[in-house]
């Protein structure tokens, strides 16, 4: 029976490693071996459960560390005792309870939103609004310091019918990208292709390496230099023709609303995992579009659950235009930890319209890839 007012009893979490099959470079720092990520699982007392994945990336957001103590220290006591219905107000507690921790926010917020879906039989989308689309197209990120490992990956992609590509920039030299670069123009036409520098170049160098890559005319051109250098963003912008994206300059609604003030972008990656939520992914959009600006369905080194909880705030929020790069559990983990595949279907995600989140994850996974965790017997 649907029953929103029944209370949360269940809190349990797992800190997961995860290992991957490839080395992957970026101007801020490298990914080897394995990610790691943060599991909540919420139970309501009809014995309901709603699922969140935290995906911290240290030298980005934050660690898994951090994650799993904000969770279960700090986050905890807001949540157990409290109603299912109640996730606006919970959601507004957090930001006095523990500050930063976006990650962490996002899993509650996931979990508490896969909850209230299935608790009432409707997919996570309806409960942000409503759907604008039944599927996104998928972005692959080139990000492998072995070029020729991402030529096998390229010819992957296009069997799978993925058309856009991310390369990533900034981590070896300027002759490395263009190289690459070259390789996109004449061997892979078919595919659109977008830059990503991750912060990766030094304001020094920014200017002319940027209008160098932007003669290859990509789609866009992601966040040059330095988080905090909006003077130099803005300068940068001026000196090409191609968009210009914002990715570790915009973490929440407060940041894209000073972005589009100082003028430092023509579009913004918007993730969960720095909003700190679903809703506050949303109002980043927006926030954008009300400036004319574009917003892009960005992701970190997720696994399956989290890019479901992005796939459904994609679905629920027109703004997002630029398509997603929810790929990690379809080409980058050596197993997922869902139930069920992610699914990818001719280069697009599909939107699920299944209860909740509309996949959960394999507990025997939880279990197996599990460095901690804290589940009730
Ligand atoms: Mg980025």
């Amino acid at each position: 029976m649907t029953d929103l007012h029944q209370t949360i009893t269940g809190f349990d979490l797992w800190h997961l490693e995860l290992p991957v099959t490839s080395r992957r470079d970026h101007g801020i720092g490298s990914v080897e071996g394995s990610c790691e990520v943060v599991i909540l699982r919420l139970t309501s007392e009809d014995g309901t459960q709603g699922f969140g994945e935290a995906s911290p990336w240290s030298v980005f957001t934050g660690t898994p560390e951090a994650t799993y103590a904000a969770l279960d220290r700090y986050l905890r006591p807001l949540v157990v005792g409290s109603r299912v219905a109640d996730r606006a107000a919970i959601m507004a507690k957090t930001a006095f309870a523990v500050a930063h921790c976006t990650e962490a926010k996002a899993a509650l917020e996931t979990a508490l939103l896969d909850l209230a879906g299935r608790v009432s039989a409707v997919p996570v989308w309806a409960l942000l609004g409503g759907k604008c689309r039944d599927t996104i197209p998928l972005s692959c990120s080139i990000a492998n310091p072995d070029f020729a490992q991402d030529v096998a990956l390229l010819e992957q992609l296009q069997v799978d019918g993925v058309r856009i590509v991310k390369l990533k920039t900034g981590f070896r030299d300027h002759a490395f990208d263009i190289l690459r670069l070259e390789h996109l123009a004449q061997n892979c036409p078919e595919f659109s292709v977008r830059v990503d520098y991750n912060q990766g170049l030094t304001v020094e160098d920014a200017s002319e390496q940027v209008r160098d890559v932007a003669q290859f005319k990509p789609d866009f051109i992601e966040q040059p230099v330095r988080a905090h250098h909006y003077g130099m963003m803005a300068t940068l912008r001026g000196q090409i023709d191609v968009p210009l994206l914002a990715d570790e300059s915009v973490f929440g609604p407060e940041e894209m609303e000073r972005a589009a003030r100082e003028g430092i972008c023509d579009g913004v990656s918007v993730k969960i995992m720095k909003s700190g939520g679903l809703s506050r992914g949303q109002t980043v959009a927006r926030i954008a579009a009300a400036h004319g600006l574009s917003a892009y369905g960005g992701d970190m080194f997720e696994a399956g659950l989290a890019h479901l909880a992005g796939t459904h705030m994609i679905a629920a929020t027109p703004e997002i235009t630029l398509g997603c790069e929810f790929y990690q559990a379809s080409y980058f983990l050596k197993e997922d930890i869902l139930e069920e595949p992610f699914l990818v279907q001719n280069g697009k995600v599909i939107v699920p319209d299944s209860p909740g989140l509309g996949g959960r994850p394999d507990l025997d996974k939880l279990d197996h890839y599990a460095l901690a965790k804290a589940v009730a017997a």
